[in-house]
């Protein structure tokens, strides 16, 4: 079997932000990466809802499907329009996955996300 330590060092080298969250998308882990694209030092993020990145212009609608799709117990992807923690605008592709318990129910939540500003 492949060392815990291995998983723990791939995600904290990913070229992608990924965050572990509990059921109300309050943030438990984030990676170096995350803290790069948002913005937000570790323990300004850490204990923070996901919705702290909203920029709040993306339609409800959106977020509806979102959570509707996590329920469900499917990944969502889609972008959103985020905020860092200075303010600047910046357009994110997401992926949020429920991760599953042994009994099949929502033990919590992957999000990984990047900043596409640019290639739009
Ligand atoms: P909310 O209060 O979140 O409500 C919006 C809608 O979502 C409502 O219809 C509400 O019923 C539903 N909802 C909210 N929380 C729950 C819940 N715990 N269970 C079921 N339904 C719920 N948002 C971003 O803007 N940017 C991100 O980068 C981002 N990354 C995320 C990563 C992860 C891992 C997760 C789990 C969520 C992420 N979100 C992200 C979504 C975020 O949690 C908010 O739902 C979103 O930002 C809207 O916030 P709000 O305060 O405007 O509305």
């Amino acid at each position: 079997a492949l060392p815990p330590r291995l998983f723990f060092e791939a995600v904290e080298q990913a070229q992608v932000a990924i965050s572990i969250t509990d059921l109300e998308a309050k943030i438990l882990y984030a990676n170096p990466a995350f803290e790069q694209v948002t913005g937000y030092q570790m323990d300004h993020i850490i204990g923070k809802k996901e919705s702290a990145l909203s920029d709040h212009k993306t339609p409800s609608l959106v977020y509806k499907t979102l959570w509707g799709r996590l329920q469900q117990h499917k990944p969502w992807t889609g972008m959103l329009v985020n905020r860092r923690e200075n303010g600047e605008r910046y357009l994110a592709e997401v992926i949020i996955a429920p991760v599953l318990n042994k009994q099949g129910a929502t033990a919590y939540y992957l999000g990984m996300h990047r900043d596409m500003t640019d290639v739009y």
